[in-house]
């Protein structure tokens, strides 16, 4: 079973609610960087004040940010068996320095997930995406509604959107997205670590698609 995991795709992908489904499965953490930086913002901390203004245009926070958030998130005990990176990392910079930080400690990446999507699919999740503004739990609008509109299943807080997903900003995030991240694409192919998942289509279908590829027991890749 694989346990150290990188869900890779543009935004609006699906990389959260199959993350999420995964973790539930493998008992590992999800660590989602947009989600550790969305908190630190609504905290106010000297991170989240300068990471506040990238994150309100789209754009990526600065490596040295991420970098400092993510390896605080890895070094917390829930994580020494393993966990699911979301969002994390969108450019080499990060790849590189994610492999400095856990190649000693024999905790290499595992298996890297990129979610397929074409770009029309992706604006339709966009604009429908919901949010708990307690729980952050992922929901939309048609695909994946509240049992109760506007209230989270889970905590039972009001739904939101989130206040980057405007049109303008999904259009400069899916641009950085082909221009910083994209590369990685083929930096972990050449590892030999990445698996290209349809990520369109049924949530579920997806959801077995992804088990397929971490309880392989070949290390052959799937792309
Ligand atoms: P999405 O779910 O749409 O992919 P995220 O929640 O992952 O969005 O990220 C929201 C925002 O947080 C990004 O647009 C970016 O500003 C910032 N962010 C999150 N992760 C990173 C990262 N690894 N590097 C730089 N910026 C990041
Ligand atoms: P990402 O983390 O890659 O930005 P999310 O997991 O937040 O993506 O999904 C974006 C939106 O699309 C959310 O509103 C989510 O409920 C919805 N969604 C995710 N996967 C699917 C799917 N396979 N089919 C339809 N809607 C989906
Ligand atoms: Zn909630």
């Amino acid at each position: 079973m694989r346990r150290r995991i990188v869900f890779l795709g543009p935004p609006g992908a699906g990389k959260g609610t199959q993350a999420q489904m995964l973790a539930e499965f493998l008992g590992v953490p999800v660590i989602a960087t947009g989600d550790l930086l969305r908190a630190e913002v609504a905290a106010d901390t000297p991170l989240g004040r300068q990471a506040r203004e990238f994150m309100e245009q789209g754009a990526l926070v600065p490596d040295p940010l991420v970098m400092e958030i993510l390896k605080r998130r890895l070094a917390q005990p829930d994580c020494e068996q393993g966990f699911i990176l979301d969002g994390f990392p969108r450019t080499l910079a990060q790849a590189q320095a994610l492999e400095e930080l856990l190649g000693p400690q024999g905790r290499a990446i595992e298996a890297v997930l990129e979610l397929e999507v074409p770009e029309a699919v992706l604006v339709e999740r966009f604009s429908g995406r919901r949010v708990c503004r307690h729980c952050g739990h992922v929901y939309h609008l048609h695909t994946h509604p509240p049992r109760c509109a506007g209230t989270c299943d889970r905590c039972g807080d009001a739904l939101i959107q989130r206040a980057d997903d405007t049109p303008a900003t999904v259009r400069t995030r899916l641009q950085i997205y082909h221009q910083a991240t994209e590369p990685l694409i083929h930096f972990y192919r050449e590892r030999g670590l990445l698996h290209r998942i349809d990520g369109s289509g049924d949530i579920d279908r997806i959801q077995h698609a992804t088990r397929e590829v971490v309880v392989a027991q070949d290390d052959t890749q799937g792309a």
